[in-house]
């Protein structure tokens, strides 16, 4: 079993200097919590920065906060010099990427000395883990901090199973594709092999930019970029449940609410938490509940609204002016509303510990939760957690990631003032049972999927995507092809299958354009010229333009899918099909589609009709693709078709030809010593299926395949043959 190793911007340990000495205080961090029950301390090792600037430590003191960290909690710290701090932490992480994927685009600063930081850090972190990783371990990375290091560990680990968590929003695509470095970013991920998002639109709107951007497609949420398949998915992060609840019940925590309460007298309290953040929405808070007054009367000296604000990146001037406009709005509007026994809002600026915190959900009536933006926001959970009675009402802003999980809170839009006034009347209003009611499902929801289940949860998903990746096809690494080279040269009746495009020829947008060059065609001559072979192209394409490529090398053809093959210089059917009358029925459902598709076009060959979009808008023709399957779906079954999804292209077919048949044709021939499929889309796996467990099937891309070995590119594939050809 390896080990799981933890890659976080900070370790969960507090490092201060008390009397010249280190002392070590765990943080009790979410994140922590749920990894603690996933792994003991013997098999996870957590690595992230220390908090203490490395310029300012001398070696000795270096080296024995290293060994306590190590002895005392599985931690290994990298050590950060305060120019990265200023511009990995605070430039590129709070600067660019935290307001850019919060949908802020009017904070975002591109600067690119800060994304050379980023990248000089995450090399950083990078080797901090490729000094403790060992093959069979699993890495996790958590958040934006921490973007390019699937891609570093991989590298130079590749068999190294990668995680990756995203802890907020990933922004849609016409906000994303504005970051300058959006390429490198995404490149990284797709090292990884599984990402993790808190929901499911965050999901798409990554697979959204991964296809417009890189052109990759995806199946189920899996992406085959060629070196890797990455699985996309949501893992909405709980919280740890039953700590909340005891902390709830606890007799300390009771008495500290019940203070509260008697401070507020007889009033209803509405409670506010959050960070000191503009993603927050305070303002807009602070406006709805000005609103609220203004509006309902009758509510004045009969509401108290607790707000916390937690000071939070106060070094960036963007905090510090908010910081100013959230300190006058409430002096206005306590100044505007408060009478001589009663004010409106109480502020706390400042961080409160875990009792105190959980004393004020204890206490307060109403949560008053309304984020602009938020990747999943744990403060209504908590709340939420700690209505031990099932009193209160929650109201959460829709843009929040936790609304899709809590579904029975008062849900509004955050930027609509008379909404969240009409929510804050109903919960002020909502009668005990009903509170009850919705509380106890929620309770439920987080009760059974807390953090300890989110992260088990994560981490066995990439447990079986690594086991049905081992169970894949091996890599053809140095010492498989030099075993396949060596049967090759003992063998003296060989047969060698392979596909065309995508296998001995890259994609171009334009199908005719695909011709071989010369490399290609002197690989293909030669093998052909050696008597102990039998080489033949196996393709989906039509014989005319098979001739006109390949005819001078004399390689044996088959072309159609297997419709055709061409033996001694001749073409033949191998199939007796009557009649392609079948054609008149799906031609017109295929025009529809390439009207309704600029960029697409019908390919019609003999006895197959392919509607080819690799030219298309990507994202339209995935929408488009899906309908035309289904609309096709419905003739081709009852006439006795197939439908093939190929690279950009979906074919529409007789069932009764495909590769595998025609491959068998050959394969019966005679007794061949040396067998040697290539081939790299759906349409090959049938040509796979039919061969014997000894032949040299060779899958080009990283997507699940029934070939016992699998390479990257077209271009390892042409060295693969060259070197046989010499
Ligand atoms: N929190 C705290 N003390 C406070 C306010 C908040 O310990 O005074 C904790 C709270 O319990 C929660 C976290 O801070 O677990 C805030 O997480 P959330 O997802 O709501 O917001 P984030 O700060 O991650 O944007």
């Amino acid at each position: 079993m390896g080990r799981t190793i933890i890659v976080t911007n900070r370790l969960p340990v507090t490092i201060k200097k008390n009397r010249g000495k280190y002392i070590f205080e765990h943080s009790i961090g979410g994140v922590a919590t749920g990894l603690a029950s996933v792994c003991n301390r013997r098999d996870c090792l957590w690595i992230g920065w220390s908090g203490l600037s490395g310029q300012s430590l001398g070696d000795y003191d270096k080296r024995s906060i290293r060994t306590k960290l190590a002895r005392q909690h599985n931690c290994h710290p990298v050590f950060l010099d305060k120019k990265d701090v200023r511009d990995h932490y605070y430039g590129f992480c709070n600067n660019t990427l935290w307001p850019l994927f919060h949908c802020f685009t009017q904070y975002t600063i591109y600067h690119k000395q800060w994304w050379e930081s980023y990248r000089r850090v995450n090399k950083l972190y990078a080797e901090a883990v490729l000094a403790k990783a060992k093959p069979g371990d699993t890495i996790w990375i958590h958040d934006y901090h921490l973007f390019l290091l699937p891609q570093l560990i991989k590298d130079k680990l590749p068999g190294i199973s990668i995680g990756f968590f995203l802890h907020i929003p990933f922004p849609p695509l016409e906000i994303y594709r504005m970051l300058p470095w959006r390429e490198d970013i995404l490149i990284s991920l797709l090292s990884a092999d599984l990402v993790g998002f808190h929901t499911y639109d965050y999901v798409q709107n990554f697979l959204d930019s991964v296809h417009r951007l890189l052109g990759h497609e995806h199946h189920l949420g899996s992406i085959d970029s060629g070196d890797n398949v990455t699985k996309a998915d949501a893992f909405p992060m709980g919280i740890d449940y039953s700590r909340f609840t005891e902390v709830a019940r606890s007799p300390r925590v009771i008495k500290e609410a019940d203070k509260i309460r008697r401070k507020a007298g007889k009033r209803q309290i509405i409670l506010s938490v959050d960070r000191l953040d503009y993603t927050k929405g305070i303002l807009e808070r602070l406006n709805a509940f000005d609103y609220f007054l203004n509006q309902n009367s009758q509510y004045i000296g009969k509401v108290t609204l607790i707000l916390v604000a937690v000071p939070s990146r106060t070094r960036i001037e963007n905090y510090e002016l908010l910081k100013k406009q959230i300190d006058e709005r409430i002096s206005q509007i306590n100044g505007r509303y408060s009478e001589v026994d009663w004010i409106p809002i109480w502020y706390l600026y400042r961080s409160l510990p875990l009792e105190k915190l959980v004393a004020f959900y204890r206490a307060a009536d109403v949560a008053l939760i309304t984020p602009l933006r938020d990747g999943m926001n744990l403060i209504a959970k908590e709340f939420i957690a700690a209505k031990r009675d099932g009193q209160g009402v929650l109201i959460l802003s829709e843009l929040a990631g936790t609304a899709n999980e809590l579904r029975e809170a008062l849900i509004i839009n955050p930027n609509d003032k008379r909404q969240i006034v009409a929510a804050l009347r109903q919960a002020l209003e909502m009668p005990a049972d009903k509170q009850e009611e919705h509380n106890r499902i929620m309770q439920k929801r987080l009760q059974s999927y807390n953090v300890t289940k989110w992260a088990q949860d994560f981490l066995s998903n990439l447990a079986e995507l690594k086991k049905t990746k081992n169970q894949m096809q091996t890599e053809l690494d140095e010492k498989n092809r030099a075993e396949l080279n060596k049967k090759y040269r003992r063998s003296r009746r060989r047969l060698i299958l392979l596909d065309y495009d995508g296998s001995l020829v890259s994609f171009v947008d334009d199908p005719d354009k695909a011709q071989p060059d010369k490399e290609l065609l002197k690989i293909i001559e030669s093998l052909t010229s050696d008597r102990n072979n039998k080489i033949v192209v196996i393709s989906g394409r039509d014989r005319h333009t098979l001739d006109k490529w390949l005819q001078e090398t004399g390689v044996e053809m088959s072309a159609e899918h297997g419709v055709w093959v061409k033996e001694k210089d001749r073409w033949q059917k191998t199939v007796d099909l009557s009649s392609a009358s079948w054609k008149n029925k799906i031609m017109p459902i295929l025009e529809q589609y390439v009207d309704r598709t600029p960029g697409s076009f019908v390919e019609e060959k003999d006895y197959s009709l392919a509607w080819h979009y690799r030219k298309a808008d990507s994202k339209l023709a995935l929408i488009r693709r899906k309908e035309l399957v289904e609309s096709c779906t419905q003739v081709t079954d009852t006439l006795g078709l197939d439908i093939l999804e190929g690279n950009k292209v979906i074919e529409i077919k007789s069932a009764e030809i495909n590769k595998g048949r025609i491959a068998s044709r050959w394969l019966g021939k005679r007794h061949w010593d040396f067998i040697f499929a290539l081939g790299d889309d759906r349409t090959d796996e049938d040509m796979f299926s039919v061969m014997p467990k000894k032949a040299y099937t060779i899958k080009v891309g990283a997507e699940h395949s029934q070939a016992r070995f699998r390479i990257k590119s077209v271009a390892e594939a042409r060295s693969l043959l060259k070197k046989l050809s010499q």
